[in-house]
């Protein structure tokens, strides 16, 4: 089977996403980019991450020209080619309909330095693109123009996408900025939260580079 371990990956961590739950019913997708190949394995729109197989797994190229597999790509596949094609350094995106992120991509508001584990994304904020119709050109386009230097951005009411230079890395991010969306939430609820200021966030940055055991290639939490 082509790509079979970038499939298998895509399962896996669809299941993962739905247990942690980061997204409800088929929402949400996944795809993992072999850039040698310049293909990518994504999710089959629509289908159950429980009954999901390898199989099922679409394998396209960048423009979504189906490679192999019987089912039909995610519907966000521009989305996910739109990252690749932007960010050289990214090899997986993760789309969730997260609880907390989409609460601020409802309001519009970006995530904010609450907490420094907001910096795993390169960046002092997760900023919110404005609301485009699911599955479009114009919600890639948007998603990408307003992510600026940042691996994730949330999608105005929509979710967050986030990118990394593997699966791990990106779905690690994605549950990061749950947490952070989540401590954003709760300290809005009972007072007025201390942003980190951007010499802090460049602080950080700088110490996740050295972060995590020597050569594991680790950024970020
Ligand atoms: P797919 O099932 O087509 O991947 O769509 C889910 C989704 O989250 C759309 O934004
Ligand atoms: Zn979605």
């Amino acid at each position: 089977m082509l790509m079979q371990e970038e499939r298998e990956l895509v399962v896996e961590y669809g299941r993962k996403m739905s247990t942690d739950r980061l997204s409800t019913g088929t929402s949400g997708n996944i795809s993992v980019c072999n850039a040698e190949k310049g293909l990518m394995a994504i999710s089959p729109s629509g289908m159950d991450y429980f009954s999901t197989t390898p199989e099922d797994v679409v394998i396209t190229d960048l423009e979504a020209n189906i490679v192999d597999g019987v089912r039909k790509p995610s519907s966000e596949w521009a989305l996910h080619t739109a990252f690749y094609r932007h960010k050289p350094h990214a090899r997986a995106v993760v789309h969730t309909h997260s609880m907390y992120c989409t609460t601020f991509a409802v309001l519009g508001q970006p995530l904010r330095a609450v907490h420094y584990a907001i910096g795993d994304t390169g960046a002092a904020t997760v900023p919110c693109a404005p609301y485009r119709l699911f599955g479009t050109a114009e919600l890639a386009e948007a998603a990408i123009e307003a992510c600026g230097g940042s691996d994730a951005v949330l999608l105005g009411n929509h979710g967050l996408v986030a990118c990394g230079r593997d699966l791990k890395s990106a779905y690690g991010l994605a549950c990061n900025l749950e947490y952070v969306a989540e401590l954003q939430y709760r300290t809005m609820c009972i007072g007025t939260p201390n942003i980190l200021t951007d010499e802090q966030m460049a602080e950080v940055m700088e110490r996740f580079r050295s972060y995590g055991q020597p050569g594991s290639g680790k950024a970020g939490y």
